[in-house]
């Protein structure tokens, strides 16, 4: 059996599309038609060869999917085929299978992680897959894999943050735009003790979004300067977490200044290029700022999946806003592109027609 991938064959060059041969599923593996695939800004990191020396070139790339189950190897017993299904970079519960091998038409091989989704039929890990019901779309469920366990993750199992509670966050991409979703849905349900949600970009358009989707406060931090406005905006206090997804040093730092004294946290979700480092007053921590990163949100795939599931069928928050670019898996080196430029919201590759 046959797929078509996209393979990143040297750093900063672009992905090129391949047919590959799948080879024979390993203990633990599943074979996935692949539905949807998000991107983010960690395969820009790929491309643009910032994590360091990359080892594994040739290699696929994406962490964040869905798809249905075609087939599966020995000893899974978590999905079976059919199943409709979150691709997740996050570990969950099965068998961990590091790494896969495709096959090109003259014998090399191109590798593979336990999760990869820029490719029409992926074998995945187990422990990378979710099931999913047949009513959940599988267009929005592709945002389960990264996105939303990360940005919601963060509101919910790092931050767990109350009505009333102050948040900022910095950088409107995917990740920073899921956490404003999960935030403003504490708003929805409590009308009379807001939380103050604060959304921070250099682009209008990113900003916008994050308002339809419940930032209470909007800052340009171009036209002005976010820890002054941020300081305004909370009467002197500072804010009682501070969200980083823009993967800037400069949005670090304010983004651990801005928390309050005596408790405030500040939580990194971004990625800054291989050997950058951020520089942090010490003053700050010993007035009870607080620092920490985030591994996915603290997501638990198998316990938070089928929770967000849940609130995505019943109307609780809504995807779609999200998803604001739409693209085939040729044109994947445009969504990369668009990516780098700082397109609003998420991008999705389709890879198989789906509902
Ligand atoms: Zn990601």
């Amino acid at each position: 059996m046959k797929t078509t991938a996209a393979v990143l064959t040297e750093i900063n060059k672009p992905l090129q599309i391949e047919e590959l041969s799948i080879p024979p599923l390993k203990k633990g593996q599943v074979l996935i038609k692949v539905a949807y695939s998000g991107i983010c800004h960690s395969q820009l990191n790929e491309i643009r060869g910032m994590k360091g020396e990359d080892r594994f070139l040739p290699h696929t790339l994406g962490h964040e999917g869905s798809g249905i189950v075609l087939e599966t190897g020995p000893d899974v017993t978590k999905v079976k085929p059919e199943d409709h299904v979150v691709l997740t970079w996050i570990k969950g519960n099965g068998h961990d299978v590091p790494s896969t091998q495709y096959i090109r038409k003259n014998g090399s091989f191109v590798n593979s992680g336990a999760i990869s989704t820029f490719l029409s039929h992926a074998i995945i890990s187990e422990n990378r897959l979710v099931s999913i019901t047949k009513q959940m779309p599988l267009k929005e469920s592709a945002l389960l894999g990264c996105a939303i366990p990360t940005g919601a993750g963060i509101v919910n199992n790092t931050a767990k943050i109350k009505p009333g509670q102050t948040v900022a966050v910095f950088g409107c991409g995917g990740i920073g735009l899921s956490a404003i979703l999960m935030a403003g849905s504490i708003n929805m349900t409590n009308k009379t003790n807001c939380t103050t949600i604060i959304a921070i970009d250099i682009m209008d358009t990113k900003l916008n979004l994050a308002q339809t989707l419940g930032a209470t406060h909007i800052i340009n931090a171009h036209k002005t300067d976010s820890l002054k406005s941020i300081l305004d905006i909370t009467n002197g206090q500072g804010v009682d977490f501070a969200i980083e997804a823009a993967g800037l040093c400069e949005t670090m730092e304010t983004a651990f200044c801005c928390v309050k004294d005596n408790g405030g946290l500040c939580i990194l979700a971004g990625n800054l290029p291989h050997g950058k480092t951020i520089q942090i007053d010490p003053f700050n921590l010993i007035k009870g700022k607080r620092i920490v990163g985030t591994w996915g949100g603290e997501t638990s795939p198998d316990y938070d999946i089928p929770l967000y599931e849940k609130s995505i069928l019943s109307g609780k928050i809504d995807l779609k806003p999200l998803i604001t670019q739409n693209y085939l898996l040729p044109q994947i080196n445009d969504a990369v592109r668009e990516m780098e430029t700082g397109a609003a919201g998420r991008s999705l590759i389709k890879l198989h027609d789906a509902s």
